[in-house]
């Protein structure tokens, strides 16, 4: 039965018990995941071990081939799309925290030699900073074998691809999930909000890529896990009367009920400065912007026996160390490098721990989400530490007889005029060990005040990582459902 679009008023006041409108789905679940990105398939995969019911929801369609995306399949392969071509965290529990990573890195181990013919490709830019980083006090380290490893090092990059395609959840942790009766995936399924009946959480409100929506209910003692990443997490809360009171006056017209936490505050990201240096005395040559959409022939045989350069990402080289500032906090970057240009190399630059500087996401009147504060450095603190980094590198390309150069009149100053995103948000539902205002989840992933309300995305993470998101986003996924699973008995 199709039903008609209701408002986001009329949504949350049915979130909040009030009106019952949307049709009702029969079957209830033990485990509803919202979003099926690189959170939301490692935990729902997690829950399904246990063999009771999971039913994963993610408002987009397929990404693979192989998953039924027969849309954005690449030009020179037609049975591929472009979607298939580590860092610390601290849990108070580092044991469990360790196994989930051990158990997630059997899935998913990473590579830092994707060719399978054991050659690597385009390597010079490579090659010139090793050396350039070299005679500087670095030294080259693994990577994968040594992800401690933090302090003036630099390592081939570690790429997620394995027996020549990118190794993503989607192949190989959510292929494991469908393989168990008790688990099913719906695509095209936009969670709008949890129905909850005060703390807790008896179903969800679906909207179908049709437009018509439902519910799907929970079992009487089942969770819900919202994983709908750090931008879409907070408008779901948002649509069940979760958030700032500011917020939940948006949806609601000051409908009372609702459970007032900073959803939505507190995002953070890593900040990106590029240094661009010269290797004039060296060629150093770039691949040409056609090299992955319109691949030489030599490429594509090579591709065939999952070898040559479109085995590889685009970077060359990442390195990774703390930095000097007046400040107490203690602040890291980390950097990737590749030829941006003939004989140019271009290296961005990450501030990582110890970034202070807050963002924030909230909902428009019309339902959509809003990063009303950018969190890009925007403390002097982190300004500061960002132009330690940057000058570290101009230094260097200063130095006599420096095999990377850079011309006189560029600044630190200038380049930090040109920050861009890392697209590594965390924190819009930060964990906390208490409710003190500044945080919307436990050390469990349960939303405050609620029974049987979960995050288990980027949104919970309380810090940045010294390194890239997607890993420490999925092994904290599998350690948080490993604690949903073990609370069951408690509600
Ligand atoms: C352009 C780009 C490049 C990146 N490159 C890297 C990289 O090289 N290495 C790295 O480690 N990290 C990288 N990242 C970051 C990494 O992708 C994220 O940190 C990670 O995917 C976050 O995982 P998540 O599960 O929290 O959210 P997501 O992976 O974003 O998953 C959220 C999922 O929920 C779905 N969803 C949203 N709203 C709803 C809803 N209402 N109902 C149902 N489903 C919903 C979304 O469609 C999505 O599938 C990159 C990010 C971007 C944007």
């Amino acid at each position: 039965m199709q039903i008609p679009l209701i408002t986001l008023k009329e949504a949350l006041l049915l979130a909040l018990g009030e009106a019952a409108a949307a049709q009702v789905e029969q079957s209830a679940y033990d485990y509803i995941v919202a979003g099926a990105g690189a959170a939301g398939i490692v935990a729902a995969e997690q829950l399904s071990q246990s063999g009771r019911k999971v039913l994963l929801l993610e408002r987009g369609g397929p990404s693979l081939y192989s998953t039924g995306n027969t849309q954005q399949v690449l030009t020179w392969n037609d049975t591929m799309t472009t979607y298939e071509a580590r860092p610390s965290w601290h849990w108070d529990v580092p044991k469990g925290i360790a196994q989930a990573a051990a158990e997630l890195y059997e899935h998913l181990p990473g590579t830092n030699l994707a060719s399978e013919d054991g050659k690597r490709y385009d390597d010079a830019a490579f090659d010139i900073t090793s050396r350039f980083l070299l005679a500087n006090g670095w030294s080259e380290t693994d990577a994968i074998k040594d992800p401690e490893a933090k302090e003036l090092v630099y390592a081939h990059p570690a790429w997620s691809i394995a027996n020549g395609l990118r190794d993503t959840p989607v192949r190989k942790i959510l292929d494991a999930a469908k393989a168990r009766a008790c688990f099913s995936l719906q695509l095209g399924a936009k969670v709008l909000r949890a129905v909850r009946t005060g703390s807790k959480v008896t179903g969800v409100e679906v909207e179908r890529a049709d437009g018509t929506r439902e519910i799907i209910p929970l079992a009487e003692d089942g969770a819900l896990l919202v994983a709908a990443g750090t931008h879409s997490t907070p408008r779901v809360l948002f649509n069940s009367g979760i958030g700032p009171a500011a917020q939940i006056d948006i949806v609601a017209g000051g409908t009372t009920n609702w459970i007032e936490l900073p959803v939505g505050r507190s995002l953070k990201n890593h900040a990106v400065a590029t240094i661009t240096l010269t290797g004039a005395k060296e060629n150093v040559p770039a691949l040409p912007a056609t090299a992955f959409p319109s691949p030489s022939q030599e490429n594509i045989d090579l591709f065939a026996h999952s070898s040559g350069v479109l085995m590889q990402s685009s970077q060359r080289l990442n390195f990774w160390t703390s930095l000097n500032t007046t400040t107490t906090r203690q602040y890291a970057v980390q950097g990737t490098v590749r030829a941006g240009a003939n004989s140019t190399i271009s290296i961005q630059l990450y501030l990582t721990h110890g970034t202070s500087s807050l963002g924030e996401v909230s909902i428009t009147p019309d339902g959509k989400t809003n990063m009303t504060i950018s969190p890009l450095l925007r403390s002097a603190e982190d300004r500061e530490a960002m132009s330690a980094g940057v000058n570290m590198f101009l230094e260097y390309a200063r130095l006599p007889d420096s095999i990377l150069t850079v011309a006189d009149n560029v600044t630190a100053e200038a380049i930090l005029t040109k920050i861009a995103s890392g697209a590594h948000n965390l924190g819009t539902a930060q964990m906390r060990v208490s409710n003190d205002g500044k945080s919307v989840v436990d050390e469990d992933t349960k939303v405050w005040g609620t029974d049987n309300l979960f995050v288990v995305d980027g949104s919970f993470h309380p810090k940045v990582p010294t390194g890239n998101t997607q890993a420490p986003i999925m092994i904290a996924a599998k350690y948080a459902a490993k604690r949903i699973l073990a609370l069951r008995r408690d509600w």
